[in-house]
Protein backbone atom coordinates (compact mmCIF):
# COMPACT_ATOMS: atom_id res chain seq x y z
CA UNK A 1 0.00 0.00 0.00
CA UNK A 2 1.09 3.80 -0.67
CA UNK A 3 -0.11 6.30 1.58
CA UNK A 4 0.69 10.45 1.39
CA UNK A 5 2.65 10.49 4.58
CA UNK A 6 2.54 14.27 6.50
CA UNK A 7 6.23 14.61 7.91
CA UNK A 8 7.94 13.75 4.29
CA UNK A 9 5.08 15.15 2.42
CA UNK A 10 5.33 12.53 -0.12
CA UNK A 11 3.62 9.43 -1.57
CA UNK A 12 5.76 6.24 0.29
CA UNK A 13 5.24 2.59 0.47
CA UNK A 14 3.32 1.92 4.05
CA UNK A 15 5.40 -1.43 5.66
CA UNK A 16 4.07 -1.88 9.32
CA UNK A 17 6.81 -2.24 12.11
CA UNK A 18 4.97 -6.03 12.88
CA UNK A 19 5.00 -7.69 9.41
CA UNK A 20 0.86 -8.00 8.85
CA UNK A 21 -0.20 -5.95 11.65
CA UNK A 22 -1.11 -2.06 11.44
CA UNK A 23 -0.69 -0.38 14.92
CA UNK A 24 -2.80 2.76 14.69
CA UNK A 25 -3.81 5.73 16.73
CA UNK A 26 -6.34 8.29 15.89
CA UNK A 27 -7.73 11.70 18.12
CA UNK A 28 -10.83 11.07 18.74
CA UNK A 29 -14.27 13.57 20.01
CA UNK A 30 -13.55 15.81 22.28
CA UNK A 31 -16.97 15.48 24.35
CA UNK A 32 -17.97 19.03 25.27
CA UNK A 33 -21.16 18.79 22.74
CA UNK A 34 -22.51 16.72 19.79
CA UNK A 35 -20.22 16.00 16.98
CA UNK A 36 -20.83 17.44 13.88
CA UNK A 37 -20.42 15.91 10.30
CA UNK A 38 -17.23 17.69 9.70
CA UNK A 39 -15.63 15.20 12.87
CA UNK A 40 -17.80 12.09 11.13
CA UNK A 41 -15.41 12.93 7.48
CA UNK A 42 -12.42 12.59 9.98
CA UNK A 43 -14.04 9.66 11.61
CA UNK A 44 -15.46 8.07 8.15
CA UNK A 45 -12.18 8.49 6.10
CA UNK A 46 -10.56 7.02 9.23
CA UNK A 47 -13.31 4.05 9.27
CA UNK A 48 -12.44 4.07 5.43
CA UNK A 49 -8.62 3.77 5.92
CA UNK A 50 -9.08 0.82 8.85
CA UNK A 51 -10.96 -0.99 6.24
CA UNK A 52 -8.97 -0.78 3.35
CA UNK A 53 -6.18 -2.38 5.54
CA UNK A 54 -8.21 -5.03 6.21
CA UNK A 55 -9.08 -5.76 2.94
CA UNK A 56 -5.83 -6.23 2.21
CA UNK A 57 -4.75 -8.20 4.66
CA UNK A 58 -3.53 -6.65 7.49
CA UNK A 59 -4.34 -7.10 10.91
CA UNK A 60 -5.70 -3.74 12.70
CA UNK A 61 -4.78 -2.47 16.18
CA UNK A 62 -6.62 0.74 16.21
CA UNK A 63 -7.26 3.13 19.50
CA UNK A 64 -9.67 6.01 19.55
CA UNK A 65 -9.27 8.64 22.44
CA UNK A 66 -11.91 10.12 24.11
CA UNK A 67 -10.92 13.49 25.35
CA UNK A 68 -12.79 14.20 28.09
CA UNK A 69 -11.19 16.23 30.02
CA UNK A 70 -10.00 19.81 28.18
CA UNK A 71 -10.61 23.61 28.29
CA UNK A 72 -13.83 23.81 26.26
CA UNK A 73 -15.27 20.91 28.60
CA UNK A 74 -14.18 23.12 32.04
CA UNK A 75 -15.92 25.86 29.96
CA UNK A 76 -19.12 24.08 29.15
CA UNK A 77 -19.11 23.32 32.77
CA UNK A 78 -18.85 26.34 34.29
CA UNK A 79 -21.60 27.71 31.58
CA UNK A 80 -23.93 25.08 32.75
CA UNK A 81 -22.98 24.24 36.11
CA UNK A 82 -22.88 20.72 35.55
CA UNK A 83 -19.87 17.99 36.55
CA UNK A 84 -17.91 16.94 34.51
CA UNK A 85 -19.57 13.58 33.89
CA UNK A 86 -22.51 15.31 33.55
CA UNK A 87 -21.36 17.44 30.36
CA UNK A 88 -18.96 14.42 28.88
CA UNK A 89 -21.35 11.04 29.41
CA UNK A 90 -24.53 12.26 26.83
CA UNK A 91 -21.93 13.32 24.22
CA UNK A 92 -19.88 10.24 24.77
CA UNK A 93 -23.23 8.01 24.18
CA UNK A 94 -23.90 10.18 21.34
CA UNK A 95 -20.98 9.68 19.84
CA UNK A 96 -20.95 5.91 19.95
CA UNK A 97 -24.79 5.82 18.53
CA UNK A 98 -23.34 8.10 16.03
CA UNK A 99 -20.45 6.11 14.77
CA UNK A 100 -23.02 2.96 14.96
CA UNK A 101 -25.47 4.98 12.53
CA UNK A 102 -22.43 5.37 10.49
CA UNK A 103 -20.93 1.89 10.45
CA UNK A 104 -17.88 3.01 11.54
CA UNK A 105 -16.38 0.01 12.71
CA UNK A 106 -15.07 -0.06 16.43
CA UNK A 107 -11.94 0.41 17.58
CA UNK A 108 -10.01 -1.89 19.68
CA UNK A 109 -9.46 0.71 22.33
CA UNK A 110 -11.54 4.18 23.46
CA UNK A 111 -9.09 4.93 26.04
CA UNK A 112 -10.85 8.23 28.40
CA UNK A 113 -8.29 10.86 29.74
CA UNK A 114 -9.62 10.98 32.54
CA UNK A 115 -9.27 6.92 33.49
CA UNK A 116 -5.12 7.46 32.45
CA UNK A 117 -4.28 10.41 34.78
CA UNK A 118 -1.50 8.36 35.99
CA UNK A 119 -0.06 7.41 32.95
CA UNK A 120 0.31 10.96 32.17
CA UNK A 121 1.77 12.06 35.14
CA UNK A 122 4.38 9.48 34.39
CA UNK A 123 5.14 10.57 30.98
CA UNK A 124 5.38 14.62 32.56
CA UNK A 125 7.95 13.50 35.19
CA UNK A 126 9.91 11.68 32.80
CA UNK A 127 9.87 15.17 30.82
CA UNK A 128 11.12 16.60 34.23
CA UNK A 129 13.56 14.19 34.84
CA UNK A 130 15.26 14.57 31.33
CA UNK A 131 15.10 18.41 31.67
CA UNK A 132 12.20 19.05 29.05
CA UNK A 133 10.27 21.43 31.33
CA UNK A 134 9.77 23.55 33.50
CA UNK A 135 6.93 25.14 36.30
CA UNK A 136 5.23 28.72 36.63
CA UNK A 137 2.85 29.48 38.96
CA UNK A 138 1.70 26.37 39.56
CA UNK A 139 1.47 24.82 36.07
CA UNK A 140 4.22 22.60 34.17
CA UNK A 141 5.23 23.72 30.75
CA UNK A 142 7.23 22.09 28.11
CA UNK A 143 10.44 24.10 26.81
CA UNK A 144 10.27 23.55 22.98
CA UNK A 145 14.08 25.27 22.84
CA UNK A 146 15.10 21.80 24.17
CA UNK A 147 13.99 19.44 21.46
CA UNK A 148 15.67 19.90 18.25
CA UNK A 149 13.15 18.84 16.29
CA UNK A 150 10.21 21.28 16.92
CA UNK A 151 8.31 21.72 14.24
CA UNK A 152 9.17 19.09 11.79
CA UNK A 153 5.81 17.68 11.41
CA UNK A 154 3.87 21.17 10.24
CA UNK A 155 7.23 22.73 8.81
CA UNK A 156 7.22 25.79 11.05
CA UNK A 157 9.63 28.02 10.81
CA UNK A 158 11.97 27.55 14.01
CA UNK A 159 12.42 31.53 14.07
CA UNK A 160 8.74 31.96 14.81
CA UNK A 161 9.67 30.50 17.84
CA UNK A 162 9.94 32.62 20.84
CA UNK A 163 12.33 31.97 23.76
CA UNK A 164 10.08 31.26 26.26
CA UNK A 165 6.83 32.70 25.48
CA UNK A 166 4.36 30.15 26.80
CA UNK A 167 0.80 29.23 25.88
CA UNK A 168 -1.62 27.69 27.80
CA UNK A 169 -4.61 27.38 25.79
CA UNK A 170 -4.99 23.57 24.23
CA UNK A 171 -5.40 25.23 20.81
CA UNK A 172 -3.66 27.74 19.24
CA UNK A 173 -2.41 28.99 16.04
CA UNK A 174 0.95 28.75 14.12
CA UNK A 175 1.81 32.08 15.29
CA UNK A 176 1.99 30.65 18.81
CA UNK A 177 4.72 28.29 18.43
CA UNK A 178 5.46 28.99 22.13
CA UNK A 179 6.74 26.85 25.19
CA UNK A 180 2.62 24.58 26.12
CA UNK A 181 1.30 23.47 28.94
CA UNK A 182 1.61 19.58 30.23
CA UNK A 183 0.07 20.28 33.42
CA UNK A 184 -2.44 23.08 34.19
CA UNK A 185 -2.30 24.58 37.91
CA UNK A 186 -5.83 24.14 39.54
CA UNK A 187 -8.39 27.21 39.73
CA UNK A 188 -10.95 27.82 41.66
CA UNK A 189 -14.53 26.12 39.95
CA UNK A 190 -12.23 23.62 37.80
CA UNK A 191 -11.49 19.95 37.88
CA UNK A 192 -7.92 19.11 39.44
CA UNK A 193 -6.21 16.23 40.32
CA UNK A 194 -3.29 15.93 42.99
CA UNK A 195 0.02 15.49 41.01
CA UNK A 196 3.75 15.79 42.07
CA UNK A 197 3.72 19.12 40.00
CA UNK A 198 0.24 20.58 42.56
CA UNK A 199 -2.96 20.43 41.99
CA UNK A 200 -4.25 20.47 38.43
CA UNK A 201 -5.14 18.90 35.15
CA UNK A 202 -3.85 17.38 31.94
CA UNK A 203 -3.05 19.32 28.62
CA UNK A 204 -4.55 18.18 25.57
CA UNK A 205 -1.22 17.08 24.29
CA UNK A 206 -0.30 15.29 27.02
CA UNK A 207 -3.20 13.17 26.92
CA UNK A 208 -2.93 12.17 23.84
CA UNK A 209 0.67 11.03 24.33
CA UNK A 210 0.38 9.35 27.39
CA UNK A 211 -2.67 7.18 25.78
CA UNK A 212 -0.97 6.11 22.46
CA UNK A 213 2.01 4.73 24.32
CA UNK A 214 -0.05 2.79 26.86
CA UNK A 215 -1.85 0.97 23.85
CA UNK A 216 0.63 0.93 20.96
CA UNK A 217 3.96 1.06 22.41
CA UNK A 218 6.66 3.83 22.35
CA UNK A 219 7.05 3.80 18.44
CA UNK A 220 3.99 2.73 16.13
CA UNK A 221 2.74 2.74 12.82
CA UNK A 222 -0.17 5.42 11.73
CA UNK A 223 -1.39 8.25 13.14
CA UNK A 224 -4.73 10.71 11.90
CA UNK A 225 -6.28 13.30 12.37
CA UNK A 226 -7.57 16.13 10.74
CA UNK A 227 -5.22 18.76 9.46
CA UNK A 228 -6.04 20.96 11.87
CA UNK A 229 -4.24 18.88 14.35
CA UNK A 230 -0.94 18.89 12.72
CA UNK A 231 -0.07 22.25 14.82
CA UNK A 232 -0.24 22.56 17.38
CA UNK A 233 -1.85 18.85 18.52
CA UNK A 234 0.65 16.29 16.97
CA UNK A 235 3.56 18.94 16.87
CA UNK A 236 3.32 18.64 20.63
CA UNK A 237 2.26 14.80 20.65
CA UNK A 238 5.93 14.16 18.81
CA UNK A 239 8.15 16.43 21.28
CA UNK A 240 6.46 14.57 24.40
CA UNK A 241 6.64 11.35 23.38
CA UNK A 242 10.10 11.34 21.08
CA UNK A 243 11.73 13.86 23.82
CA UNK A 244 10.60 11.61 26.77
CA UNK A 245 11.94 7.75 25.04
CA UNK A 246 14.62 8.95 22.71
CA UNK A 247 12.79 7.26 20.34
CA UNK A 248 10.58 7.72 16.76
CA UNK A 249 7.11 8.38 18.16
CA UNK A 250 5.25 7.47 14.46
CA UNK A 251 6.46 5.93 11.07
CA UNK A 252 3.79 7.46 9.39
CA UNK A 253 1.35 11.04 9.61
CA UNK A 254 -1.91 10.94 7.84
CA UNK A 255 -4.48 13.95 8.09
CA UNK A 256 -7.50 14.68 6.60
CA UNK A 257 -8.63 17.85 4.25
CA UNK A 258 -11.48 19.98 6.37
CA UNK A 259 -15.27 19.49 5.39
CA UNK A 260 -16.42 22.91 4.78
CA UNK A 261 -19.14 25.11 4.44
CA UNK A 262 -19.61 27.90 2.27
CA UNK A 263 -15.61 27.61 2.17
CA UNK A 264 -15.17 28.17 5.79
CA UNK A 265 -13.93 25.02 7.83
CA UNK A 266 -17.30 23.56 9.35
CA UNK A 267 -16.53 24.16 13.31
CA UNK A 268 -18.90 24.15 16.59
CA UNK A 269 -16.97 27.49 17.63
CA UNK A 270 -18.16 29.01 13.76
CA UNK A 271 -21.55 27.73 14.64
CA UNK A 272 -21.94 26.69 10.90
CA UNK A 273 -22.39 23.05 11.88
CA UNK A 274 -24.87 20.10 11.41
CA UNK A 275 -24.48 16.98 13.66
CA UNK A 276 -25.95 13.77 12.21
CA UNK A 277 -29.23 14.07 14.01
CA UNK A 278 -29.94 17.46 12.22
CA UNK A 279 -29.23 15.43 8.91
CA UNK A 280 -30.78 12.44 9.79
CA UNK A 281 -34.36 14.24 10.81
CA UNK A 282 -34.36 15.60 7.10
CA UNK A 283 -35.57 12.45 6.38
CA UNK A 284 -31.90 11.47 4.69
CA UNK A 285 -30.46 7.91 5.08
CA UNK A 286 -27.32 6.99 7.48
CA UNK A 287 -26.14 5.51 4.27
CA UNK A 288 -26.18 8.39 1.81
CA UNK A 289 -24.09 10.19 4.41
CA UNK A 290 -21.65 7.54 4.56
CA UNK A 291 -21.07 7.83 0.61
CA UNK A 292 -21.08 11.49 0.41
CA UNK A 293 -18.48 11.67 3.28
CA UNK A 294 -16.39 8.50 1.46
CA UNK A 295 -16.39 10.24 -1.84
CA UNK A 296 -14.30 12.65 -1.94
CA UNK A 297 -10.68 11.68 -1.77
CA UNK A 298 -9.33 12.42 2.03
CA UNK A 299 -6.69 15.40 1.37
CA UNK A 300 -9.25 17.72 -0.73
CA UNK A 301 -11.54 19.76 1.01
CA UNK A 302 -15.10 18.71 0.72
CA UNK A 303 -17.89 21.32 0.48
CA UNK A 304 -20.70 19.75 2.04
CA UNK A 305 -24.24 20.48 0.67
CA UNK A 306 -27.70 18.97 0.89
CA UNK A 307 -27.43 19.20 -2.88
CA UNK A 308 -24.33 17.09 -2.68
CA UNK A 309 -26.13 14.73 -0.06
CA UNK A 310 -29.53 14.41 -2.32
CA UNK A 311 -26.96 13.06 -5.23
CA UNK A 312 -25.00 10.67 -2.79
CA UNK A 313 -28.60 9.65 -2.02
CA UNK A 314 -29.15 8.83 -5.78
CA UNK A 315 -26.15 6.59 -6.39
CA UNK A 316 -27.05 5.30 -3.28
CA UNK A 317 -30.64 4.40 -5.11
CA UNK A 318 -29.04 2.77 -8.18
CA UNK A 319 -27.18 0.49 -6.19
CA UNK A 320 -30.31 -0.51 -4.40
CA UNK A 321 -31.70 -0.79 -7.55
CA UNK A 322 -29.50 -3.36 -8.96
CA UNK A 323 -29.07 -5.57 -5.69
CA UNK A 324 -33.43 -5.84 -6.06
CA UNK A 325 -33.32 -6.27 -9.73
CA UNK A 326 -30.35 -9.40 -8.60
CA UNK A 327 -32.64 -10.80 -5.62
CA UNK A 328 -35.99 -10.24 -8.35
CA UNK A 329 -35.39 -11.62 -11.63
CA UNK A 330 -35.41 -15.00 -12.60
CA UNK A 331 -32.38 -16.29 -14.49
CA UNK A 332 -31.38 -19.15 -16.76
CA UNK A 333 -29.04 -21.25 -14.85
CA UNK A 334 -24.96 -21.20 -15.89
CA UNK A 335 -21.77 -18.90 -16.02
CA UNK A 336 -20.78 -16.83 -18.21
CA UNK A 337 -16.81 -16.77 -18.26
CA UNK A 338 -16.27 -13.72 -19.91
CA UNK A 339 -18.51 -11.71 -17.71
CA UNK A 340 -17.14 -13.32 -14.48
CA UNK A 341 -13.63 -12.79 -16.13
CA UNK A 342 -14.72 -8.80 -16.16
CA UNK A 343 -15.99 -8.99 -11.99
CA UNK A 344 -12.87 -10.26 -11.32
CA UNK A 345 -10.76 -7.80 -12.53
CA UNK A 346 -13.15 -4.99 -11.53
CA UNK A 347 -12.61 -6.22 -7.84
CA UNK A 348 -8.63 -6.22 -8.20
CA UNK A 349 -9.39 -2.40 -10.12
CA UNK A 350 -11.14 -1.82 -6.50
CA UNK A 351 -8.70 -3.09 -4.75
CA UNK A 352 -5.37 -1.56 -6.07
CA UNK A 353 -7.23 1.95 -6.10
CA UNK A 354 -7.72 2.11 -2.66
CA UNK A 355 -4.27 0.47 -2.26
CA UNK A 356 -3.29 3.85 -4.15
CA UNK A 357 -3.75 5.98 -0.85
CA UNK A 358 -7.22 5.74 -0.54
CA UNK A 359 -8.14 6.60 -4.39
CA UNK A 360 -12.08 6.21 -3.60
CA UNK A 361 -12.44 7.57 -6.95
CA UNK A 362 -11.02 4.89 -8.68
CA UNK A 363 -12.56 2.56 -6.44
CA UNK A 364 -15.99 3.67 -6.97
CA UNK A 365 -15.29 3.59 -10.54
CA UNK A 366 -14.45 0.04 -10.26
CA UNK A 367 -17.96 -0.89 -8.49
CA UNK A 368 -20.08 1.90 -11.35
CA UNK A 369 -18.75 0.24 -14.52
CA UNK A 370 -19.48 -3.03 -12.77
CA UNK A 371 -22.91 -2.06 -12.17
CA UNK A 372 -23.82 -0.31 -15.31
CA UNK A 373 -22.56 -3.39 -17.18
CA UNK A 374 -24.76 -5.63 -15.32
CA UNK A 375 -27.79 -3.29 -15.56
CA UNK A 376 -27.09 -4.18 -19.03
CA UNK A 377 -26.70 -7.53 -18.87
CA UNK A 378 -30.21 -7.95 -17.18
CA UNK A 379 -32.35 -5.85 -19.23
CA UNK A 380 -30.94 -7.92 -22.89
CA UNK A 381 -31.30 -11.39 -20.43
CA UNK A 382 -27.24 -12.24 -20.71
CA UNK A 383 -27.14 -12.70 -17.14
CA UNK A 384 -26.49 -16.54 -15.90
CA UNK A 385 -27.49 -17.42 -12.50
CA UNK A 386 -24.14 -18.87 -11.39
CA UNK A 387 -22.61 -15.50 -12.63
CA UNK A 388 -25.00 -13.68 -10.23
CA UNK A 389 -23.38 -15.24 -6.91
CA UNK A 390 -20.32 -14.70 -8.07
CA UNK A 391 -21.49 -11.17 -8.62
CA UNK A 392 -22.69 -10.91 -5.46
CA UNK A 393 -19.86 -12.16 -3.02
CA UNK A 394 -17.64 -9.76 -5.32
CA UNK A 395 -20.19 -6.27 -4.25
CA UNK A 396 -20.32 -8.40 -0.59
CA UNK A 397 -16.01 -8.01 -0.82
CA UNK A 398 -16.31 -3.99 -1.67
CA UNK A 399 -18.88 -3.37 0.77
CA UNK A 400 -16.82 -4.41 3.72
CA UNK A 401 -14.67 -1.72 2.62
CA UNK A 402 -18.06 0.72 1.68
CA UNK A 403 -20.77 -0.40 3.81
CA UNK A 404 -23.12 1.35 2.02
CA UNK A 405 -24.90 -1.57 -0.10
CA UNK A 406 -26.29 -4.06 3.07
CA UNK A 407 -29.59 -2.44 4.13
CA UNK A 408 -29.46 -3.17 7.95
CA UNK A 409 -28.76 -0.39 9.95
CA UNK A 410 -25.48 0.22 11.35
CA UNK A 411 -22.69 -2.77 11.14
CA UNK A 412 -21.98 -2.60 14.84
CA UNK A 413 -25.11 -3.85 16.52
CA UNK A 414 -26.58 -5.70 13.83
CA UNK A 415 -25.41 -9.44 15.05
CA UNK A 416 -26.66 -8.50 18.72
CA UNK A 417 -29.92 -7.73 17.30
CA UNK A 418 -30.23 -10.30 15.02
CA UNK A 419 -29.27 -12.73 17.56
CA UNK A 420 -31.99 -11.37 20.31
CA UNK A 421 -34.64 -11.08 17.44
CA UNK A 422 -34.12 -15.32 16.68
CA UNK A 423 -34.36 -15.88 20.44
CA UNK A 424 -37.41 -14.27 20.84
CA UNK A 425 -38.64 -15.87 17.53
CA UNK A 426 -37.92 -19.04 19.63
CA UNK A 427 -39.23 -17.96 23.07
CA UNK A 428 -42.86 -17.56 20.86
CA UNK A 429 -42.23 -20.69 19.23
CA UNK A 430 -42.37 -22.27 22.70
CA UNK A 431 -45.45 -20.49 23.94
CA UNK A 432 -42.91 -18.74 26.65
CA UNK A 433 -45.03 -15.65 26.04
CA UNK A 434 -43.01 -13.63 29.83
CA UNK A 435 -39.35 -14.47 27.97
CA UNK A 436 -40.51 -13.15 24.37
CA UNK A 437 -41.53 -9.73 26.09
CA UNK A 438 -38.78 -9.99 28.15
CA UNK A 439 -36.59 -9.53 24.68
CA UNK A 440 -38.91 -7.39 23.17
CA UNK A 441 -38.26 -4.80 26.38
CA UNK A 442 -34.39 -6.04 25.86
CA UNK A 443 -34.40 -4.22 22.25
CA UNK A 444 -36.47 -1.56 23.26
CA UNK A 445 -33.89 -0.82 25.97
CA UNK A 446 -31.40 -0.56 23.09
CA UNK A 447 -33.31 1.85 20.58
CA UNK A 448 -34.68 -1.25 18.52
CA UNK A 449 -38.78 -1.50 18.03
CA UNK A 450 -39.90 -4.85 16.64
CA UNK A 451 -42.77 -5.07 14.41
CA UNK A 452 -44.40 -7.98 13.71
CA UNK A 453 -45.99 -8.38 9.94
CA UNK A 454 -47.21 -11.68 8.24
CA UNK A 455 -43.94 -11.46 5.83
CA UNK A 456 -42.22 -12.31 9.63
CA UNK A 457 -40.22 -9.33 11.79
CA UNK A 458 -39.03 -6.44 10.97
CA UNK A 459 -37.35 -4.11 12.84
CA UNK A 460 -35.96 -0.36 12.85
CA UNK A 461 -34.02 2.03 14.96
CA UNK A 462 -36.07 4.50 16.88
CA UNK A 463 -36.33 7.30 14.89
CA UNK A 464 -34.07 6.01 12.00
CA UNK A 465 -36.41 4.93 9.38
CA UNK A 466 -36.23 1.60 8.01
CA UNK A 467 -34.04 -1.39 9.18
CA UNK A 468 -33.50 -4.86 8.53
CA UNK A 469 -35.77 -6.77 6.00
CA UNK A 470 -37.47 -3.69 4.46
P1 LIG B 1 -12.30 17.70 17.96
O1 LIG B 1 -13.49 17.07 18.64
O2 LIG B 1 -12.48 19.13 17.60
O3 LIG B 1 -11.02 17.44 18.73
O4 LIG B 1 -12.12 16.96 16.56
C1 LIG B 1 -12.13 15.58 16.40
C2 LIG B 1 -11.62 15.22 15.02
O5 LIG B 1 -12.42 15.82 13.99
C3 LIG B 1 -10.18 15.68 14.75
O6 LIG B 1 -9.51 14.66 14.04
C4 LIG B 1 -10.37 16.91 13.87
O7 LIG B 1 -9.25 17.12 13.05
C5 LIG B 1 -11.58 16.53 13.06
N1 LIG B 1 -12.32 17.68 12.51
C6 LIG B 1 -12.84 18.75 13.19
N2 LIG B 1 -13.48 19.60 12.34
C7 LIG B 1 -13.40 19.04 11.10
C8 LIG B 1 -13.88 19.43 9.78
N3 LIG B 1 -14.61 20.53 9.58
N4 LIG B 1 -13.61 18.60 8.75
C9 LIG B 1 -12.88 17.46 8.95
N5 LIG B 1 -12.43 17.05 10.15
C10 LIG B 1 -12.66 17.83 11.21
ZN1 LIG C 1 -4.95 13.62 19.86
Amino acid sequence: MKIHDTMTRKPVPFEPLEPGHVRMYTCGPTVYNYAHIGNFRAYVWEDLLRRTLKFLGYRVTQVMNITDIEDKIITRMQETNCSLEDVTGPNIDAFFEDIDILRIERAEHYPRATDHIPEMLELAEKLKDKGHTYASQGSLYFKIDSFADYGRLSHLDKREIRDGARIDNDEYEKEDARDFVLWKGFREGEVGWESPFGKGRPGWHLECSAMAMKYLGKTFDLHTGGVDNIFPHHENEIAQSEAANGEQFVRYWMHAAHLMVDGQKMSKSKGNFYTLRDILDKGYDPRAIRLLLLSTHYRTPLNFTLKGLAQSGAELDRLDDLLDRLDREELAPGNNQAYEERIAAELSAFGKALAEDLNISGALGALFRLVRETNSRLDQGELPSGSREVLREALLRMDTVLMVMTREESAGLDAEVEALIASRAAAREARDWAEADRIRDALSDMGIVLEDTPQGVHWKRKGLGPGNGE
